[in-house]
């Protein structure tokens, strides 16, 4: 039984090529990273989890987090791919990558660009003797609580001459960009920039990542798979799927003390959201009777 996590690397080199781009999900237990692992395993997609800070604490920890994915990549035959979600600081970047992460990211979009090439030069220096692979981040996701203008939110965008600046001067794998999405809700209607995206895409020969892909139209983030978009992160959309699903269980017959009856319809609703996702983000590449 291979209990082996892979980097992230190959795979959107590959989606890159081909046109298709990965879910990256952000999961918080074993349980539900399982119950997303046998969709991907259905389609024969290898299966990416992204965590950031507040969900390796929920895991008790890098470690536990790593042995959980683990478990799941001996239970399923494709690849399963554990990535850090925007860590900033480099000692915990280093832990994570001891500790068995072969994938991680980091966020350093708050400084100028100078200080931005300098953090993640250094990350990728570390990382690459590893063989883990790197996501760099340029330009300015916004947080949904930002209530920015259209001129605004667009100074803040990746800008596609320093993004290919960017990427030759780290060595970084991927490139996580800023074309209008935002983390967590959408409280307006988005404005996905398609023509910047285009352009960077036209600048930079490696995978583009997609932040904040929850509630993102889903046109334009097919659009968007289109001119080079390989990952696209999913962290909000799955947490809504398991909150409604556990209100609804009480508003209804309630748990009645079963664990099954509080959880089992959770997993279930983020399997299905999951394949949603999955087969919209490979539909270039699977066929229609997967
Ligand atoms: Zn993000």
């Amino acid at each position: 039984m291979k209990r082996e996590l892979s980097p992230l690397k190959d795979y959107l080199v590959d989606a890159r090529e081909r046109k298709y781009a990965l879910g990256g999900f952000c999961i918080w237990t074993y349980a539900y990273g399982r119950a997303i692992a046998q969709v991907a395993q259905k389609l024969g997609l290898p299966m990416l989890y992204i965590i950031g800070d507040a969900e390796v604490k929920f895991f008790g920890g890098l470690d536990n987090a790593v042995a959980a994915a683990k478990t799941i990549a001996g239970e399923v035959d494709v690849p399963v791919i554990l990535h850090a979600d925007h860590f900033r600081d480099y000692d915990k970047i280093c832990q994570a990558i001891d500790a068995g992460f072969k994938s991680v990211m980091i966020d350093a979009s708050a400084y100028d660009l100078e200080e931005n090439i300098e953090r993640t030069a250094r990350v990728v220096e570390y990382a690459h003797r590893y063989g883990v692979t790197v996501e760099g981040e340029l330009g300015k996701i916004a947080g949904c609580e930002q209530k920015l203008s259209l001129s605004q939110e667009e100074a803040l965008q990746t800008d596609p001459e320093e993004a290919a600046v960017f990427v030759e001067k780290t060595g970084i794998d991927l490139l996580a960009v800023s074309i209008g999405t935002v983390h967590g809700e959408y409280h307006f209607p988005p404005h996905i920039n398609i023509p910047r995206l285009q352009k960077i895409h036209s600048r930079v020969s490696i995978p583009l990542v997609m932040h904040g892909g929850s509630g993102t139209p889903e046109d334009k983030v097919q659009e968007a798979v289109n001119y080079g978009i390989t990952k696209v992160n999913l962290a909000t959309d799955l947490v809504r799927v398991v909150g409604e699903s556990t209100a609804h269980v009480q508003s209804g017959d309630g748990f009645g003390y079963s664990v099954a009856n509080m959880y089992a319809p959770a997993y279930e609703r983020l399997a299905d959201f999951a394949e949603h996702k999955m087969r919209l983000l490979a539909k270039n590449i699977l066929p229609d009777k997967v």
